[in-house]
């Protein structure tokens, strides 16, 4: 039988959270034991939000090229180099593996690379290299995130497609890519596949992008799409699949039409990495859809036992798994702080990016809170103009009652940095006349949320 080896904190999992929080507590004196598949750093740096955006930067400049004209320049020839756009990408990674690894050093947590499964309440048996490592925590925390879901549609499976892990490295342009799922990671790779030259197709079985958003939203989203040329299919169930991604592939839809593709991406949405790891046996209990229950405090069924991030149903965003962290630190000292009461703010890098933090209209009314709206074109925007980026708009909700910010959305260029600045405000709860009336630096794109905030409709 393998000796046990304890740890004052133990961790399934170096997400975001979980190697945050392990960093933190090594530092503070504790024993740390992080035991991680494989993937160092998580998957935002190696599998999804760096390499993502990396990839994406290099389709911004390869489309920027074919609009040279209009500033009065010009190149002789222009041509993407997906192996070239795979190396920035993977020196990017590594370059962030490398700093997460001198930190967990730094730190003083032991790193313990496998596999991880529960063999009874905090204590977790490890498959590694080695050999098998036994490990217990006074306190456990778990943080696994979650995996591409490949629907179960006749013949998608046997096609072998690709998810974003494979999409991001791929050496070779998809001629035609066809994309399963219209959510964020389906609109940012189709767009960017789009702009290095495939022909990309996104099927959604949906009636609009974008669904959480306001109607406004979708309908300028979907126009952003169609703009560059990507097909964009709506409210169709997708009936089977035949052929292998790589080669050819043929989907068939509910009305009878088909699609031909090179390539086929899952972008369908994502499923906790919870099954067959023990988590019965460890006393932690699951709902109905495999996410990890907790409490407001991120407290699971079992004792001493904390689940963080997106397995623990926290929303799908790094700095989401980030806050969870927080939450944690502050429960484990006596503090307050819960999943309930925080303002998420997202991002979703198609381009131009769309931004929201708080409410928008349609929650608005869900929720019969009473509002005032502001709305304002890109294209009053002076900064806007000069940079030749005019489309989309910016949103503003207020408080009926009051001059309270209660959530702002905004489609256009650099809509994540604006809308971190009215986040401030409205972590500030600032009313919204203190970003009507603030002196804004011209020409800035944030100075848009001077006349943005002009426009707010009478109570
Ligand atoms: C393509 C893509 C793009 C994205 N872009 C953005 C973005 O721009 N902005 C943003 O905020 N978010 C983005 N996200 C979401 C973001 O990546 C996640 O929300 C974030 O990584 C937080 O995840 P986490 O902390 O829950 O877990 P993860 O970071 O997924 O970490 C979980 C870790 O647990 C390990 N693990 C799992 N099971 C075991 C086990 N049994 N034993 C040992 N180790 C195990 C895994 O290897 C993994 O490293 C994107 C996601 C994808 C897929």
């Amino acid at each position: 039988m393998t000796q046990i080896e304890k740890f004052d904190i133990l961790i399934l999992g170096g997400g975001k959270a979980g190697k945050t929080l392990g960093m933190d507590l090594a530092k503070a004196g504790k024993s740390v034991a992080v035991v991680e598949a494989g993937m160092i750093g998580g998957s935002c740096i190696n599998v999804a939000c760096i390499p993502s955006k990396t990839f994406i930067r290099s389709a911004e400049v390869a489309h920027a090229l074919k609009g040279l004209a209009e500033f009065g320049a010009q190149a002789d020839k222009v041509f993407t180099s997906l192996d070239v756009v795979k190396n920035r990408t993977a020196a990017v990674v590594s370059e962030m593996v490398a700093t997460n690894q001198a930190g967990f050093d730094a730190s003083g947590l032991q790193l313990v690379i496998g596999w991880g499964k529960f063999v009874a309440p905090k204590t977790i048996e490890v498959q590694t290299a080695d050999g098998i490592r036994s490990l217990a925590g006074d306190r456990v925390f778990i943080n696994l995130g979650t995996k591409a879901v490949v629907p179960n549609i006749p013949g998608l499976a046997a096609a072998d497609p690709i998810t974003h892990v494979e999409a991001l490295q791929l050496g070779d342009l998809p001629s035609k890519l066809v994309v399963i799922g219209g959510g964020y990671i389906g609109m940012e790779l189709g767009q960017a596949f789009r702009r290095f030259g495939s022909e990309v197709t996104i099927i959604d079985r949906g009636s609009v992008l974008a669904p959480r958003e306001d109607p406004d939203v979708s309908d300028a989203v979907l126009k952003v799409l169609e703009r560059e040329g990507i097909e964009v299919v709506l409210g169709n169930e997708i009936l089977n699949v035949s052929g292998q991604s790589g080669q050819s592939v043929t989907v068939t839809t509910a009305d009878g039409r088909s699609f031909e593709g090179s390539h086929i991406l899952v972008a369908s949405g994502r499923q906790p990495r919870t099954a067959d790891i023990g988590l019965d046996l460890a006393g932690v209990e699951l709902d109905s859809r495999g996410f990890i229950k907790v409490d407001e405090q991120l407290r699971t069924t079992a004792t001493d036992t904390w689940a963080m991030g997106e397995a623990a149903g926290t929303p799908m965003f790094t700095h989401a798994s980030l806050d969870d962290y927080r939450i944690v630190k502050s429960a484990l000292s006596g503090g307050g702080r819960k999943t309930s009461d925080r303002l998420v703010p997202y991002c979703v890098f198609i381009d131009p990016e769309f931004a929201r933090v708080g409410l928008n209209e349609t929650e608005a009314k869900r929720r019969g809170i009473p509002y005032r709206t502001a709305k304002l074109p890109m294209d009053a925007v002076p900064r806007a103009r000069t940079l030749s980026k005019r489309t989309g708009f910016m949103k503003a909700l207020v408080a009926a009652g009051d001059d309270q910010i209660l959530g702002f959305s905004m489609l256009g260029v650099t809509a994540g940095e604006v809308m971190s600045v009215v986040q401030m405000a409205m972590l500030g709860e600032l009313p919204y006349t203190a970003l009507r009336d603030g002196i804004l630096a011209h020409p800035t794109i944030a100075e848009g949320l001077n006349m943005l905030f002009s426009n707010v409709s009478a109570a």
